[in-house]
């Protein structure tokens, strides 16, 4: 959940893009880059780390220009380095990019045959150099250069693009992950979320799915993925200064549920080295090779994700896996076998249960791993080794994002462990990790489906009884189904006076 700033301003426009990129911080990042437009001219400063550290390359050497783009980086190919942080330029133009470029590696292959050279080792460089080549060679506007360019990539992304000697230009795009424009007084803003943009403007227009925008300082122009100008609605955003906002949406889960596309992204970033589609563990010691049994333990939709995993712990790494509600585990006489190890679950990482079956666990010598969100939690202090998932704060209170993000997790460590205990094969680590990073596009299509989603769950809503039939990790006490039942109940109970009955055995008839 990288950010993005962009701004067609009046005076220097380097300050506010950090200020809007500050508000971004929340989101997480490792490294942050500003990028502007002054005398024609393209310029850039980087800096790996913290804000910080961009701000004092930005004094010691400043950075004027009245157009600009900033970014904060959350690494998903390359390591957090200078080179490697963006904007991602070439001499034409300058890039920021949010999210995963899936065909990169065969678009990089193709620009270098056409002579073009990278200096850095992430997929976002293709599209700068992309740009440029349909700029130099196809002799194409900035803004058809960029449609080209955007219709070549597959997976889920957001752009904002700025052009060598054009000071009133600012191209952007998205497919997966958000983008929100601000219409400002004479002056356009680009940003992430409606939030980083708040004390700027309250003016905004949210980009549809596959959206690309041309904005200029006095007005933008919205074209679909077909390249037909389309009109988007401006609304009037009500995200203050203090608050992150719902970003258009009508609550906190639906926002939420949209962010999948992106905060997946994030959390595959952690486990999984795009390069040789392998499993890279983040460090901490867990030996899943000598484990005879792994006990998972957690609480409500974390307990889920748990019944899911053990489906795949069982199929890849052959390892027998016990799933238990951490509120009776704590209260239960177990005889924990020598050298064992258990896997808790929580997104906030203070579930109190959790916690207490966690410290009962290690004080009988188990091995501990944690699968969280919150790094900086009671249960990571006590724990070996945790597992992150990446899935930014979660308002809304029947989960969404952190379980998605959960089960991601939970597959890398299972995948991870066939390969530790000789279970899995090179080949079949290699499928099942191209998969994965195909998720989060397939995700973004899934979500396509929203307004029809909608309209069923209007129907749904006047059932006095519903029947859910899954099989395998949608079954009843799988995650799916009891899933789904709780989220219904959590939603709904009160009123539609619903009772939710979920059954494997239908699923044979
Ligand atoms: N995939 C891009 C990179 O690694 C963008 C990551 C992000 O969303 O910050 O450079």
């Amino acid at each position: 959940m990288c950010g993005i700033i962009g701004i067609l301003g009046a005076g220097d426009v380097t300050p506010s893009i950090v200020a809007g990129l500050k508000r971004l911080e929340y989101r997480g990042y490792d490294s942050a880059g500003v990028a502007t437009i002054h005398l024609g001219k393209l310029n850039r400063r980087r800096a790996a780390g913290k804000l910080g550290n961009l701000e004092a390359a930005l004094e010691a050497e400043p950075l004027s220009g009245a157009s600009g783009i900033g970014h904060t980086r959350w690494a998903t190919h390359g390591a957090p380095t200078q080179t490697n942080a963006h904007p991602q330029a070439t001499d034409r133009v300058a890039v920021v990019h949010n999210g995963i470029i899936e065909n990169f590696a065969e678009l990089r292959q193709e620009l270098i045959d056409n002579g073009a050279s990278f200096e850095s080792e992430t997929d976002a460089e293709v599209c700068p150099q992309l740009i440029t080549y349909y700029l130099q060679n196809e002799n194409c506007t900035p803004a058809a250069a960029f449609h080209k360019a955007i219709s070549r990539m597959q997976g889920a992304f957001a752009f904002a693009a700025i052009f060598s000697g054009e000071d009133d230009l600012m191209i952007c795009g998205r497919k997966g992950s958000p983008l929100a424009i601000g219409r400002g007084e004479n002056e356009m803003y680009l940003g992430s979320d409606a939030y980083a943009l708040a004390p700027f403007t309250k003016r905004i227009i949210y980009l549809d799915e596959g959206d690309w925008a041309v904005l200029r300082r006095t007005g933008v122009e919205v074209f679909d993925a077909s390249g037909q100008q389309v009109t988007r609605k401006e609304t009037i955003s009500s995200a203050s200064a203090g608050l992150i906002g719902k970003d258009g949406h009508r609550h906190f889960m639906a926002k939420e549920i949209h962010e999948q596309p992106e905060v997946i992204a994030h959390t595959i970033s952690r486990y999984v080295d795009p390069a040789t589609k392998t499993i890279k563990l983040p460090d901490g010691e867990f030996d899943f090779k000598s484990l005879n049994r792994l006990t998972i333990c957690a609480c409500g939709t974390a307990f889920y994700a748990g019944l899911v995993s053990k489906y795949w712990f069982e199929r890849w790494a052959k390892l027998p896996v016990e799933v238990d509600v951490a509120s009776e585990l704590r209260y239960r006489d177990i005889p924990y076998a020598p050298d064992g190890g258990a896997l808790y679950i929580s997104q906030s990482g203070e579930t109190a249960d959790t916690l207490a079956a966690l410290i009962d666990a290690k004080s009988h010598g188990q091995k501990i791993a944690a699968v969280l969100n919150v790094p900086e939690s009671s249960i990571a202090r006590e724990a070996d080794v945790v597992f992150p998932i990446a899935a930014g704060p979660e308002i809304g209170v029947a989960s969404t994002k952190a379980f998605t993000c959960q089960l991601v997790s939970l597959a890398c460590l299972a995948i991870a462990a066939g390969r530790a205990r000789g279970t899995l094969s090179q080949k079949e680590e290699h499928r099942l990790v191209g998969a994965l990073l195909e998720t989060p596009r397939k995700v973004s299509e899934a979500l396509k489906a929203s307004n029809a989603i909608e309209r069923i769950a209007h129907d749904i809503a006047k059932a006095s009884d519903i029947l859910y039939i899954p099989r395998r990790i949608f079954s009843h006490g799988a995650g799916g189904g009891a899933e789904v039942k709780r989220n219904f109940l959590y939603s709904r109970r009160r009123l539609c006076g619903w009772r939710v009955k979920t059954r494997t055995d239908c699923a044979d008839r």
